[in-house]
């Protein structure tokens, strides 16, 4: 029986694949590769470049592999985005996981991992942010996210399927054998964007926006390793398979760095002074996101590896640093 990764030519999904194959598993991969690439597969993997959109690829994958478990990463995953077009989040994320959905009970595949987000519960009502909290998103994105983790929730009800959400906080750094890492087209996330000024690609990083109430006024995220996040859906199809019920977990450091501090890490790591410019703040950013991860190292045994944030940035370096133009070229 194999593993089915949606998305696993992105960046958390092609990282979730590499330990999957590490771990002896069989993978089936299937990208739409709009923002994905295929150079990210490992060669171990079957690939179908599909997308979950399209029922009748969905079919005859389902028909052709025997499919244990699905991970499903296939999204679109821009909060600025996301607000800016909104439509294609619910056609993306809400559409493509509901047609996703459709064929899973068809064909009887019944385990799903997904990834939702911190975004899903907008600005905190305190840090760290447990799972019973509130989910009151401030952006599209996270929007569409919780509609996933509630449409799951109704299909279970319905058809008996089993599903655990995974709620990221800031996915970041490389696999630290150096052969994948994170590249998007085009880049909108803070440390990669940071890394292109060592890397000669950019002259300045943006700060967007001083004036939150947080010590230094610059936004709070909570930085967790993409390899930690990787073994984290593996911990979680392995607890459905085992007869888990349907939970939700966040996956974070349990530490908060603000965008100042990022910098100022990247800074160190990389010997650049990285020139800073304060710009306005992007529509849909709270403030502070930071988690409490007490219930997936209690529910799923998880033991995030990297806890130095310096050491992220790090592995982030040395892909960035070999890969100036990502897989491409
Ligand atoms: N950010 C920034 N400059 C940039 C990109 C991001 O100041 O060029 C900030 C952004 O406003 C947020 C934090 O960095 O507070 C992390 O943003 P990212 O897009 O990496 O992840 P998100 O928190 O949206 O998932």
């Amino acid at each position: 029986m194999a593993i089915l990764v949606l998305g696993g030519a992105g960046y958390i999904g092609s990282h979730t694949v590499y330990e999957l194959i590490a771990a002896g598993r069989d993978v089936v991969v299937a990208d739409n590769l709009l923002t994905g690439f295929k150079a990210a597969v490992h060669p171990k993997a079957r690939f179908y470049q599909l997308d979950i959109r399209e029922r009748g690829a969905l079919d005859t994958l389902f028909q052709a592999e025997k499919i244990e478990g699905v991970i499903h990463f296939a999204a679109s995953s821009q909060v600025g985005e996301s607000m800016s077009n909104p439509l294609k989040y619910y056609d993306n994320n809400l559409y493509g996981t509901m047609v996703l959905l459709q064929a899973m009970v068809a064909h009887g595949v019944d385990k799903i991992v997904f990834s939702s987000t911190a975004a899903t519960y907008g600005e905190p009502e305190r840090v760290p942010i447990l799972e019973t909290d509130k989910t009151v998103p401030t952006n599209c994105y996270g929007q569409t996210k919780l509609a996933m983790e509630h449409m799951m929730s109704w299909v279970s009800k319905a058809h008996g399927l089993k599903y655990v959400a995974l709620r990221y906080f800031n996915a970041c750094g490389a696999h630290p054998s150096g052969a994948i890492g994170e590249a998007h087209n085009p880049e909108t996330h803070l440390i990669p964007l940071i890394l292109q000024v060592p890397g000669g690609k950019r002259e300045k990083i943006s700060i967007f926006g001083d004036d939150y109430a947080t010590h230094d006024g610059t936004c709070i995220r909570d930085y967790i390793h993409v390899s930690d996040l990787a073994q984290a859906h593996i911990l979680a199809l392995d607890y459905l398979l085992k007869g888990g019920d349907n939970n939700v977990f966040n996956l974070g450091n349990g530490v908060g760095f603000t965008v100042k501090e990022v910098i100022d890490v990247a800074r160190k790591v990389t010997g650049h002074s990285i020139p800073a410019e304060i710009c306005p703040r992007r529509a849909g950013d709270p403030a502070q996101l930071v988690a409490s991860s007490e219930k997936a190292r209690t529910v799923l045994g998880w033991k995030p590896q990297y806890d130095d944030l310096e050491t992220i940035v790090a592995t982030a370096w040395a892909w960035h640093k070999d890969h100036p133009n990502g897989y491409e070229g």
